[in-house]
């Protein structure tokens, strides 16, 4: 790996049992070095560093997210200093609108915003402390999933339900996803050889999780995730939407109680739910095409509710320069691209079967000429929190 000292950020995705790590040149994007910590807080938590191209699995022996980053640091490659640390955190509320240098009441704020996502937040906070006294000598920056959507206007971000509950909790919409949405969006603004300040597109992230945002001069004026990520789009084993009366019938008709419906709702519902058979997308395609009734349902459901919010997106534009596809499912299933857009062609959406197969594609653009372009684009968040790192720390 070739190195330029000062472009290299170490960025960080602390969760509540994992730790996602990459040193990135923040200038070029590349990295040699990544790595994922699992099932920390457990006695079996395991660390994969890719090095150059090696791969090594260490166990961490106290299971612990700090034990966790010193073995990163240590496992540096030996004549890199990064820059900066940049760290992703999900929820910035209505405090943080964009990345910040974080000191002690960047943290404060941090943890304060925990009301909105406990689980996130106080995860991505004990990453940012664990690395504070791994690298007390770096700048450390706080990158919101949040952010990209905090201009939302308030029609879009309240909800139809007391407004206390918005004044003295801070209930209302924030998205998510909102680094990915933003860098394929700008992504494509340079595909298309077009200003990201002046096109009008809307970006699917098909992941495990799911979102899609309506984006308009340079920012998200429309999104699906809401206070939480659990709104929007059919997910791997997320609901999305659902009548809020459902959930009120199973508590008071079945007794279910906060933990048993939030199990039911975030862990065994989206594909794995209407399928009986598995979250994971391509399981959910191979099954359909061998007659699985179930797997074609959840495939069914997932193109439909797609499309419908596409659609349902665009009241926020004047206009759709482009429809955007990312994230494992959005970059790789020809299948869902084909039928979400077919379902689309009221908005003069078609695509080129040919480009649409081509895996090695170098035209993102895979719609028929004269059609509104549709791109599949590779997001890389890393390559994002780290620019937005760099840029704060320069
Ligand atoms: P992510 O969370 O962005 O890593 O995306 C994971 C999802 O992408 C899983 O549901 C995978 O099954 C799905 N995925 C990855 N490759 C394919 C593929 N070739 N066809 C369909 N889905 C895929």
């Amino acid at each position: 790996m070739a190195i330029t000292m000062n472009n290299w950020i170490l960025v960080l995705n602390a969760g509540s049992s994992s730790l996602k790590f990459a040193l990135v040149d923040a200038i070029t994007g590349d990295s040699g070095f990544e790595g994922l910590a699992e099932r920390l807080g457990n006695t079996d938590a395991v660390i994969t560093i890719k090095s150059n191209g090696n791969k090594s699995e260490s166990k961490i022996a106290d299971g612990k997210m700090a034990s966790a980053i010193a073995m990163v640091m240590s496992a540096l490659p030996a004549d890199t200093v990064p820059a900066a640390i940049g760290h992703r955190v999900v929820h910035g509320g209505e405090k943080f609108r964009q990345s910040v240098v974080i000191d002690d009441s960047v943290k404060a704020g941090i943890k304060d915003c925990a009301k909105l996502a406990p689980l996130h937040n106080l995860a991505n906070l004990e990453g940012i402390e664990a690395a504070q006294q791994a690298f007390p000598n770096l700048p450390q920056v706080a990158v919101f999933d949040t952010a990209f959507h905090s201009q939302l206007e308030p029609q879009v971000y309240q909800y139809a339900i007391p407004q206390s509950l918005y004044r003295d909790h801070h209930i209302r919409r924030y998205g998510m996803h909102g680094t990915s949405h933003q860098y394929v969006g700008e992504q494509a603004a340079i595909a298309l050889g077009q200003d990201f300040n002046n096109i009008q597109i809307i970006t699917a992230h098909l992941g495990n999780g799911c979102s899609a945002s309506a984006i308009r001069n340079g920012h998200s004026v429309d999104t699906t995730m809401g206070m939480t990520p659990l709104e929007g789009l059919v997910m791997g084993t997320r609901s999305g939407d659902v009548d809020p009366g459902i959930i009120l019938w199973l508590a008071q008709q079945q007794g279910m109680d906060g933990d048993q419906l939030s199990d039911l709702l975030n862990k065994k519902s989206g594909l794995l739910g209407l399928s009986e058979l598995t979250n994971d997308c391509r399981g959910i395609e191979e099954a359909a095409a061998e007659g699985h009734a179930g797997a074609k349902l959840a495939l069914d459901v997932f193109c439909f509710r797609l499309a419908r919010t596409i659609s349902a997106l665009t009241v926020g534009l004047d206009r759709l320069d482009a429809l955007i596809f990312t994230g494992g499912i959005g970059e790789n299933s020809e299948l869902i691209r084909a039928r979400v857009t077919e379902q689309l062609s009221i908005f003069k959406l078609a695509i080129n079967e040919t480009a649409n197969a081509d895996r090695k594609r170098s035209n993102p653009n895979i719609a028929q000429p004269g059609t509104t372009p549709v791109l599949v684009i590779n997001t890389n968040e890393e390559y994002m929190i780290a620019k937005q790192t760099l840029s704060l720390c320069q």
